[in-house]
């Protein structure tokens, strides 16, 4: 598990929301490319260390957390989640492989309301250590409204040295009345600079183009380094809308691409208001020439994200979905200027 000392930018806000929180549910939210899952992680294995302020990394409750064995932390989340992350536990049976290594099922992306309401009656049985208990949910809008509900009792009365954590990258994706029943602490991204310079002690060549495409987060940079993509690979991806040439695109996991492209439609409509594009360089964006048909194309890949689980086509998808762009950018003879 990444600590603190691998990923510098957390110590700050572990350090002060250690010792400063009096509140028994908490909302963590930011970036999961800025080390989201493994700062609340660590906040928990601090609030269970035996030698405060932790987490010392050497105790008893220390070694329990890190093996992910400890009576008093529960960890939910979702199968794809528990295998992306390698976290075991009853939660992370995802995907299962039979011997011929051809998946039978696909890991869910929702936190099952089961294993909401395993979690709920594990709160109110009694702490094994003696140092109170942490259940984190992760990410926590991927409950659903049953499970969210079922949940909400706990939150208010929470047994007795009960600390809930829900972490989410945006708050906004939770039900009101979950909002309402926590404190919300925000985790801010590293500054570019300190970004730049993790990123090249990882030996992540073309650091501040992948940075810009991950939004400003590192752990997401690096991902896109380790997935093969280079930072003119990346700066080329508004000449393929472009031509709508699909070919590099199309080699991409399907929600990966979709992403991608999502990215690029939120820049080339930052880019068309004036606004500073957030993933892109400026001057790779070529101008758009319908609105509306920009605004299409946002809608569409929005709707097709919602159901990114699907056995999509996926480089047929890709390339109609290129297609419908390039439109925006370059619009088919007698409706050029049409806005
Ligand atoms: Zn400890």
């Amino acid at each position: 598990m990444l600590t603190e000392q691998d990923l510098p930018w957390l110590a700050e806000p572990l350090a002060t929301w250690r010792d400063g929180q009096r509140g028994h549910a908490l909302i963590l939210h930011g970036g999961m490319g800025s080390g989201l899952f493994e700062l609340s992680l660590r906040l928990a294995q601090a609030w269970l260390c035996e030698q405060p302020p932790g987490p010392c990394d050497h105790c008893p409750s220390c070694h329990l957390a890190q093996a992910h064995t400890h009576p008093d932390l529960k960890v939910v989340l979702p199968e794809a989640w528990a295998q992306k992350l390698q976290w075991g536990g009853e939660d992370g049976d995802g995907e299962v492989a039979d011997s011929e290594g051809k998946s039978k099922k696909k890991a869910s992306r929702d936190i099952r309301v089961e294993a909401v309401r395993q979690a709920i009656d594990w709160a109110h049985s009694s702490s094994g250590r003696g140092r109170g208990k942490v259940l984190v949910f992760f990410p926590a809008d991927a409950m659903n409204t049953v499970s969210a509900n079922a949940l909400l009792k706990t939150l208010e009365e929470p047994g007795q040295g009960m600390r809930i954590i829900l972490a989410v990258e945006d708050p906004e994706h939770l039900l009101p009345t979950l909002r309402s029943r926590c404190q919300r602490l925000r985790l801010v991204p590293p500054s570019a600079p300190q970004a730049l310079d993790w990123l090249e002690r990882q030996g992540v060549k073309d650091g501040a183009a992948l940075l810009q495409a991950a939004g400003g987060e590192p752990l997401a940079a690096q991902e896109l380094a380790q997935e093969g993509v280079t930072g003119a690979q990346w700066a080329s991806l508004p000449q393929q809308l472009l031509q709508a040439d699909a070919r590099w695109l199309s080699t991409w996991p399907v929600p990966r691409a979709l992403r991608a492209l999502q990215q690029l439609c939120h820049d080339l409509m930052a880019s068309a208001t004036g606004a500073t594009p957030r993933y892109f360089p400026a001057d790779s964006l070529p101008p758009v020439t319908d609105w509306r048909a920009l605004a299409d194309w946002s809608r569409e890949l929005a709707r097709v994200q919602r159901h990114a689980d699907h056995p999509w086509q996926g480089p047929l998808l890709i390339e109609a979905l290129l297609t419908q762009g390039r439109l925006a950018i370059h619009p088919p003879a007698g409706r050029r200027g049409y806005t």
